[in-house]
């Protein structure tokens, strides 16, 4: 248990650092490709901007005009203004307006598309516009709005292009500061583009070394798992091997000690005079011989499986007569220790197996089924023949099997571990005998069972 959790916990640990590693790894290499995307579309940007130097106002043209149009009524409007406050809520009023024209009606947007598109350059972007100084020229010019930033009406234009990009932002490039100059207004502003789409970029970008990152990921996950099962199955096996010797060694001693004390009461005169008496420890000393035989024959069997193939001697047979003599014969020798009722539908069909195995196999079944139980047993065996094959289900109402124990049942050396073992006497190895004998036969068994109420047993054989 507690090299099973050193275990856990070191590759979980070492987990967490490859995981860490790899984050790190990829958060470099995010960077890396982010200033790649931004530095070449900066210097298309560039490219695009002095290429449209000849033509530069065609892109503004229609804002122009729009604005014009606009600042033509306002100036009406403006004479008309007497309250300070009044003034304040119109130059938002107009400032606004701006923004909106610009924004909307340029077609600068459309120019650098076409030229990144040119280029095989991404050209899906957005654009913001951001208003450095806006005047509407009167007699009295009337500053709308200015940044504290701004240099002058003329000295910002279109100078420094694309140095900067809006708040330090790797996703916004700054292209130009155009300055527009209309009959009754002069604008500045900065136009910036917007790598809305910059993520699915960098993720193409990366997508390999991405890949490459998580498939390795998840070998190394999968590996672990594997060898934490593989250790797992290790430890389960020895700690069976363990309980197997256990058993063994008592289960063995059990008829041992009984041979010994048979023996020791030979020796006693008294006893040597009364025949009887003599006939019965000679009885006693038989079967015990015989239980410590079939013992060593199963273990030495089990033990021979491992290393030859099964060999079965089949033969065909009427398989309701074979169950009415087994069941005959465990009813005899058990002295009448269980309720056995038998109800068999197999229409007289034959079936191609190996009597002495099979014989075993239902042998092993009934006895579990009397063994297992805390009351009066009541057996029910149930045969019935299919199209491809014959079912036999052995019924008990004995104590039942939990459901975690019911997928280990069959497993070599497995003992329930609910319940006092110990008052059930045994090595783990009859299900699994009856598992290998049924599937040497190409049938199968299974189980289903409710704790307390009973076990039903179920042998498929194929005819
Ligand atoms: P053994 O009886 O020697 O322990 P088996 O392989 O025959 O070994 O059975 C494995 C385990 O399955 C038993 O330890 C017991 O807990 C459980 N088992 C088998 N048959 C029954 C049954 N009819 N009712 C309840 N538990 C059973």
């Amino acid at each position: 248990m507690k090299k099973r959790n050193t275990v856990l916990i070191l590759g979980i640990f070492a987990f967490a650092l490859m995981i860490i590693a790899q984050v790190i790894i990829i958060r470099r290499g995010w960077k890396q490709v982010d200033e790649m995307i931004y530095h070449r579309y900066r210097s298309l940007a560039q490219e695009a901007n002095t290429s449209l130097r000849g033509s530069r106002s065609m892109v503004f043209d229609t804002v122009s005009y729009l604005l014009d149009y606009y600042t033509e009524d306002l100036m009406k409007e403006l004479t008309q203004i007497t309250d300070d406050q009044q003034l304040e809520n119109k130059k938002s009023d107009i400032f606004d307006y701006f923004s909106t024209a610009l924004n909307t009606e340029q077609d600068l947007s459309l120019y650098l598309s076409e030229y990144f598109a040119n280029q095989d350059a991404e050209n899906e972007f957005n654009h913001t516009i951001i208003i450095t100084n806006l005047e509407i020229l009167s007699e009295d010019t009337l500053v709308v709005y200015r940044d504290p930033e701004f240099r002058g009406r003329r000295t910002s234009r279109d100078s420094e292009g694309v140095e900067h990009s809006l708040k330090g932002s790797t996703s916004s490039i700054l292209v130009t500061r155009p300055w527009l100059v209309g009959n009754n207004y002069a604008v500045n502003f900065d136009y910036y583009i917007d790598f809305t789409f910059k993520r699915s970029m960098i993720l193409k970008e990366l997508s390999a070394s991405l890949g490459l990152s998580i498939f390795s990921i998840v070998i190394v996950v999968m590996i672990f798992l594997y060898t934490y099962r593989n250790l797992m199955e290790e430890q389960r096996l020895s700690e069976l091997k363990t309980d197997f010797i256990n058993n063994m060694t008592h289960e063995l001693k059990t008829p041992l000690a009984t041979i010994t004390v048979a023996g020791k009461t030979l020796e006693i005169e008294k006893i040597r005079q009364d025949e009887s008496k003599i006939l019965d420890t000679a009885k006693l000393i038989g079967k015990q011989s015989i239980h410590l035989n079939q013992l060593i024959n199963m273990i030495l069997e089990i033990s021979m499986w491992e290393r030859t193939e099964f060999q079965l001697d089949k033969k065909k047979v009427d398989i309701e007569e074979i169950m009415n003599d087994i069941v005959t014969s465990f009813r005899t020798g058990c002295s009448d220790c269980a309720s056995l009722m038998e109800k068999y539908t197999f229409n007289g069909a034959k079936a191609d197996i190996d009597l002495v195995y099979f014989t075993t196999l239902i042998n092993n079944l009934l006895s579990n089924a009397v063994k297992y139980c805390d009351k009066d047993p009541e057996i029910s065996i149930e045969g019935i023949a299919g199209d491809n094959n014959i079912s036999i289900k052995i019924s008990d109402n004995g104590i039942g099997i939990s459901k975690s124990d019911q997928k280990h049942v069959f497993d070599k050396f497995y003992r329930a571990t609910s319940g006092n073992i110990h008052k059930y006497k045994g090595l783990g190895l009859g299900l699994y005998y009856v598992k290998k004998i049924a599937t040497a036969h190409g049938g199968d068994v299974t189980v289903s069972s409710k704790p307390g109420k009973g076990s039903i047993f179920t042998v498929r054989i194929p005819f």
